[in-house]
């Protein structure tokens, strides 16, 4: 059975009457899987009225409490991992096991906020006058308005639910349209534990008219944002005009650095796999790779032997190692990347086109011999298509790697360390992966710098942006 879509306000799950409805399409055939409903205006006003007063006793709320809806929501995302899986592959696309994993994996942020939790702390800072006594307490920021997107639909959406509600604040979450049951499935499970009505509200319509009326409503004192660079800079613009706390995960461009001394079967190995993840619409995707000129030939061989063999189909068959695009639009966004990177030279190693059918696939992408400026080396593809070219020197590739104004993920192939200390310090991301993929787990944190966004989730950094600090001062 397919999630009940409804909207979740004030503890209510909401549908019907008169309000406008968007089909939600399953990717790899084009049916229609149900009938989203939007807000109207009068229910983002009950949502903002619901999290405003739901905030007056949840910031005061043991952490105790707060943990135990988290850990309980860690626990039903475990034992409902399957379901909510395959509804996720039913309306985003990507394979069952990576759906499942998904849910599984990120029953982990339930869990580690729950822990985290109870660890927000202050300190007494020594007076210059020993009757004073000088405080410093970090208070719940307030009611945060969060926008997740649809290439993660369960992993972007509980960490920001879990982050706000573990620090005690109130959420009002807009999900994404086009793959919405993660989101529905989250909202379920914390009612289903128990969250004190109004502290987590969900809503959906369309995404700016929604962003700019919450990040304009003075109730919202905070805003967090996945999705893409250019949606990420409007959003954050409009917070800094009504002064309010941004936290922007936007896109990327990772270069993936293979020098010569790597191990370069595993290296191909691994990152052809890893490339074609969720179809390539991941923000940490690696999505240039600088390959040292020795090991180039030896590397693009065995990538491409690796990426012709990967099987494409719907999701829910046995087998499948990656699903259709996210939605139809994706498409023609894959042709444009390689009609620009043919004209530039580029060439098609395989793959290349959209594979026909009902769904929306595109063929696995391998292309070779584009120069630096082409469309596929200076934009973020979001999709199957790798550009694999040569580099000379360490100071030359971290020169190119860093030539663009992105700053997510980063990934490094070698077996010298002085090469591996070198790139990790010279390196301009968020995270630099070293001769394996480990981004991404509940207790490190994920987050970019420069156009990529500002300020990181997970770790023990995860409640800095929802949490104010208040100095007290008493004598
Ligand atoms: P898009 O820019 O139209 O939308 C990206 C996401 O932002 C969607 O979830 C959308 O609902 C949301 N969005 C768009 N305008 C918004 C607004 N004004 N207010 C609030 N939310 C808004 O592009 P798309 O075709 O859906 O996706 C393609 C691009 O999005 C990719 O190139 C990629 O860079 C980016 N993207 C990034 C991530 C990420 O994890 N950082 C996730 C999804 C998409």
């Amino acid at each position: 059975m397919y999630e009940t879509l409804a909207l979740y306000i004030d503890g209510e799950f909401v549908s019907g009457e008169g309000r406008k409805t968007q089909d939600v399409v399953n990717p790899a055939t084009g049916d229609v899987l149900g009938q989203l409903p939007h807000a109207t205006q009068k229910d983002l006003d009950r949502a903002l009225a619901a999290a405003e007063r739901a905030f007056q006793s949840w910031k005061v709320s043991s952490p105790m409490d707060r943990a135990a809806v988290l850990r309980k929501v860690g626990q039903l995302s475990r034992d409902q991992a399957k379901d909510i899986g395959r509804n996720m592959t039913l309306d985003q696309g990507k394979p069952l096991a990576e759906a499942v994993g998904e849910v599984v994996s990120c029953s982990e942020h339930a869990d580690w906020h729950a822990e985290e939790c109870r660890r927000i702390y202050g300190r007494v800072i020594t007076p210059r006058n020993p009757d004073v006594r000088q405080i410093v307490v970090r208070e719940p920021i307030g009611v945060c308005a969060a926008f997740t997107p649809w290439n993660f639909p369960y992993n972007q959406a509980i960490r920001k639910v879990a982050a706000a509600i573990g620090a005690g604040c109130t959420v009002i979450l807009k999900g994404p349209e086009d793959s919405p049951s993660a989101v529905m499935a989250i909202a379920r499970m914390f009612h289903e534990a128990g969250l004190p009505k109004g502290v987590l509200n969900v809503v959906w319509g369309d995404p700016p008219v929604i962003s700019d009326y919450l990040i304009r409503s003075p109730i919202v004192r905070k805003i967090s944002f996945t999705g893409s660079v250019p949606v990420g800079k409007q959003l954050a613009a409009l917070a800094g005009q009504h002064m309010k706390r941004a936290t922007m995960e936007l896109g990327g461009h990772s270069p993936v650095l293979v020098f010569d001394d790597a191990d370069i079967d595993r290296a191909a190995k691994m990152l052809a796999k890893f490339k074609l993840r969720n179809a390539g619409q991941v923000c940490v995707s690696p999505t240039r790779f600088y390959v040292q000129e020795k090991a180039y030939e030896e590397f693009l061989a065995k990538f491409t032997e690796v990426t012709k063999g990967v099987k494409v189909g719907n999701g829910l068959e046995d087998g499948i190692e990656m699903g259709p695009l996210a939605h139809q639009r994706r498409v023609p966004a894959m042709s444009k990347f390689v009609e620009d990177a043919k004209k530039r030279g580029g060439k098609i190693v395989t793959g290349g086109e959209p594979i026909a059918g009902p769904g929306y696939f595109f063929a696995p992408t391998i292309v070779t011999d584009l120069p630096e400026d082409s469309m596929l080396m200076t934009e973020e593809p979001f999709g199957p298509i790798a550009p694999i070219v040569r580099f000379k020197d360490t100071e030359e590739v971290l020169k190119r790697a860093n030539s663009l104004p992105f700053g997510l993920s980063s990934y490094v192939f070698t077996n010298s360390l002085q090469t591996a200390t070198k790139v990790s310090n010279g390196l301009e991301a968020g995270m630099v992966n070293i001769n394996h993929f480990g981004s991404a787990l509940a207790e490190t944190p994920f987050g970019g710098i420069k156009d990529s966004g500002i300020g990181s989730e997970g770790g023990t950094e995860t409640f800095d942006g929802y949490l104010v600090t208040k100095f007290i001062t008493h004598i």
